[in-house]
């Protein structure tokens, strides 16, 4: 197949021309008309997505459920995911931590631009602030007691309660496997059935992801940009350091702490893992939605790395709610850069408090666009951190959020390898495209 016809490359290429697009129609004036006739495009594109989401995770984890011979191996799955999604999520916390110890960005920080910024973004802090103070209210049992819906139908019609869906489907599951005989086994073969019929569905809105990526990138540029995208690259330049330390941040987390697993849980090459899940990294970037990406990440995991369906419909829906380990690193360095540029040293026990609180801000986060900072409230209120201080990073989220999101993704792939793998669950990867 010549390379340009192959998925991943159409969607880098959709990527820079979107970008290219954004910069060219900011300059001759062409901005109406890509927010009027091209946005739409990566709307309905993320929108295909988030509509197959919820049908995949149940369906496909009914038939996963019921493949598994016995409900103990279920339980053992779910306790290794767990362990393995709390272990990775304090790794990367800490490595933000360290990395914004040793850069300090936020004592490079011009004082103009945090006045600029702080004045720029004060009006949308209070509706922000006012999620996350629900997030606070909520009583220690309380992430339980909504992973039980009251109403399958409510759980099932939004997508940011996707822990419900899989409360039902496993439940579904496990009452599949305990009647038995032939009424099991054509429900089993029904939910398989079905099971196909969304998988094409899926690569059937994947062949419109170049297009997608190339509209969401696109419109991007604009919303970033404004009218002036003199002055949006001017404080870009001004929070330099800032990105810096979390992409820093985030490379070390991928390259140590992902690559450490994956080599220590397969014989697999580490550019196999990258190869086979590249169109999920990408969609992570470019929708900056881990639930979004969630169909495709299933896609690569299971086609192309050999991971069996029983394994990945249960760690990856759970992860992409859950285990957002870019998101919690960022959540160190943003609270600690901020602390720095408002003049405040945090001690070690602050440090330490931002390793718990990140790490509850990080699963408590769904994955949606802009979610991670929205949680960042919490991470600054345990530390006494002034919540108004997120004014200053505001401008430079919606490019963090991309980056955070493709390692919150990859994360989910690489744990998904780690328990097939000790689950006897791994096959052999095939890299088609
Ligand atoms: N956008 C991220 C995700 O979906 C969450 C965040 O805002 O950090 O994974």
């Amino acid at each position: 197949m010549k390379w340009y016809k192959k998925l991943h490359w159409q969607i880098i290429i959709g990527l820079v021309l979107g970008l290219i697009w954004g910069l060219v129609a900011n300059f001759v004036g062409l901005n109406e008309f890509t927010i009027d006739y091209i946005k739409p495009i990566g709307t309905i594109f993320i929108k295909l997505l988030v509509l197959i989401a919820v049908p995949l995770v149940l369906v496909s984890l009914v038939t996963g459920v019921t493949s598994l011979n016995d409900t103990t191996q279920l339980s053992r799955m779910g306790g290794k995911t767990v362990i393995i999604y709390a272990i990775t999520t304090v790794f990367a916390i800490s490595i933000g931590l360290a990395t914004v110890n040793i850069m300090k960005p936020g004592k490079s920080l011009p004082v103009e631009t945090r006045e600029q910024l702080q004045a720029t973004y004060s009006e949308n802090l209070d509706d922000r602030s006012e999620t996350a103070k629900e997030v606070m209210e909520r009583g220690p049992l309380d992430f339980f007691v909504n992973i039980v819906p009251e109403n399958f139908f409510d759980a099932a019609s939004d997508n940011s309660n996707m822990l419900q869906v899989v409360f039902v489907a496993i439940l579904l599951g496990i009452g599949i496997i305990q009647i038995g005989g032939k009424k099991a086994e054509t429900l089993t073969n029904f939910f398989d059935a079905f099971n196909d019929v969304i998988i094409r569905i899926v690569e059937l809105i994947m062949l419109t992801a170049p297009y997608g990526v190339f509209a969401l990138m696109a419109s991007l540029l604009i919303d970033l940009a404004g009218d002036d995208l003199g002055k949006a690259l001017e404080l870009l330049y001004a929070l330099g350091w800032y990105c810096l330390a979390v992409l820093i941040g985030l490379t070390i987390h991928v390259f140590v702490v992902y690559a450490t697993l994956f080599k220590a849980t397969s014989n697999m090459k580490l550019t196999t893992f990258f190869r086979a899940i590249q169109p999920a990294m990408l969609l992570g970037f470019s929708t900056s939605s881990s639930a979004a990406t969630l169909p495709v990440t299933m896609e690569r995991v299971e086609k192309n790395l050999g991971v069996k369906e029983e394994v990945a419909s249960f760690v990856l829906p759970i992860g992409a709610t859950v285990n957002m380990d870019g998101t919690s690193l960022y959540q160190a360095v943003a609270a600690v850069f901020i602390a720095q540029a408002l003049g405040m040293d945090l001690t070690l026990l602050q440090q330490l408090t931002i390793v718990i609180t990140a790490t509850a801000a990080s699963i408590g986060a769904a994955g949606v666009p802009g979610a991670g900072i929205i949680m960042l409230v919490i991470v600054l209120e345990s530390v006494q951190v002034p919540t108004a201080g997120i004014a200053l990073i505001l401008g430079v989220d919606r490019i963090l959020d991309m980056f955070r999101t493709m390692v919150n993704v990859t994360g989910d792939a690489a744990v998904s390898v780690a328990v097939a793998s000790s689950e006897g669950m791994l096959g052999d990867a095939h890299l088609d495209d």
